[in-house]
């Protein structure tokens, strides 16, 4: 019998002994359990989000009270999971299911998808979790599944290739809905546990794939060439200057942009992000009113520069996005007064209260060491 016809049943069968079972989200029927669990798996490893997951829930219970959030408290919840767009989106969406259908989300894929942050294959992993509907999902384990199942040339980004997966993964589907959950998740759980992208158990011999006699690339030996790369181009790499500014335990935040990197995150004041030099070599001790010309705009750099001190050459940190790499280098300056400041966007917190914001991941861990040499509780 082909591998179309089979491949459902023999799939739910490996997940009863191999696949992964008791996570905190699985046989949940509600779909925004559904919908939090799928947006924070997105780009974090299950670790991390079985940590996080329950802490999430347990501070937004339900979409109303999502939505009626103030976007910080969420950002704050979320500081630390990356991609931050995922969780300004959260919030957006929650909003949206408030405001478009009162407060419930809809069992169509096709109507989930119009939703912030929620693209097809979310869509299908919600409507198949909560409401078993056969809609099927093809996040990136498995795109690299069926190519290596049906040997499909191509790069997976080819709009081609996107679509004839989408139509292999509908053709796969189990032909009962009852059995949507456990399917969705069984080939979830292959995916990321059995046939890795490095070390799928074909090639290691440690476990008796159940399609290795099926599977094309397995068959002819090309398991690792299947899904089919692009030559990625090599990051690129910026520097950039960042101010902290302390008065006291207080320390001087700004708001960034809510489109920008880490959009809606509270940071230090920065200067542009420039190509770095293919030589770095340490320069000079900038002076106070050069950083602020590059870190601040003219009216909240003027009363600065009365009040600001001496600068010092603090850390030189390195982060790491997924397409670019970062360095920051840190100035810290005193002031003589904590300044108040007309624009919103600009505050000093004190350093017991950082738990309070949404913080980029470098400038948190940063921000922690002071306060903890400080012997301050960072309050969450
Ligand atoms: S035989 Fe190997 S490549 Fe094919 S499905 Fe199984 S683990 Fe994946």
């Amino acid at each position: 019998m082909s591998l179309i016809k089979t491949f459902s049943k023999k799939l739910i069968a490996w997940h009863g002994v191999d696949g992964r079972q008791g996570l905190p989200w699985q046989n949940n029927r509600d779909p925004y359990a559904v919908w939090v669990s799928e947006i924070m798996l997105q780009q974090t490893q299950v670790a991390t989000v079985l940590e996080r997951y329950p802490r999430f829930m347990k501070r937004f219970p339900t979409v109303k009270r999502l939505a009626a959030a103030d976007i910080d408290e969420v950002l704050a919840e979320w500081a630390g999971l990356g991609y931050y767009s995922r969780a300004r989106n959260l919030h957006a969406c929650a909003k949206q299911v408030m405001e478009q259908f009162s407060g419930k989300f809809p069992s169509d894929p096709v109507l989930l998808e119009q939703l912030k942050g929620i693209g097809r294959s979310t869509a299908g992993a919600i409507a198949a979790f909560a409401f078993h509907e056969r809609a099927p999902i093809l996040d990136a384990n498995v795109k690299r599944i069926l190519a290596r199942l049906f040997c499909i040339d191509g790069a997976l980004q080819d709009k081609k290739v996107n679509d004839q997966l989408w139509s292999l993964a509908s053709s796969l589907l189990p032909t009962k809905s009852e059995d949507m959950p456990i399917y969705t998740q069984a080939l979830m759980d292959f995916g990321a546990t059995w046939c890795t992208s490095r070390k799928p158990v074909c090639l290691t011999g440690e476990r008796k794939c159940p399609f290795a006699k099926e599977c094309q690339a397995n068959l002819s030996d090309q398991v690792l060439l299947f899904p089919q790369k692009t030559i990625k181009a090599k990051s690129p790499e910026f520097d950039c200057d960042m101010l902290l500014l302390r008065h006291g335990n207080q320390v001087l935040l700004q708001k960034r942009p809510s489109k920008a990197i880490w959009g809606g995150l509270w940071c230090l004041p920065e200067s542009a992000w420039v190509a770095k030099a293919k030589v770095s070599k340490v320069g000079a001790t900038p002076k106070l009113e050069d950083l602020l010309a590059l870190t601040l705009s003219n009216e909240t750099a003027g009363p600065l520069l009365k009040l600001g001190k001496q600068v010092e050459r603090g850390e030189n940190i390195k982060h790491i996005f997924t397409h670019r790499r970062l360095w920051i280098q840190i100035w810290n300056v005193q002031t003589s007064k904590a300044y108040a400041f007309a624009s919103g966007d600009l505050k000093w917190v004190p350093l017991a209260k950082l738990g309070q914001y949404g913080l980029p991941q470098p400038i948190k861990l940063l921000l922690q060491g002071l306060s903890l040499a400080r012997g301050d509780d960072l309050k969450n």
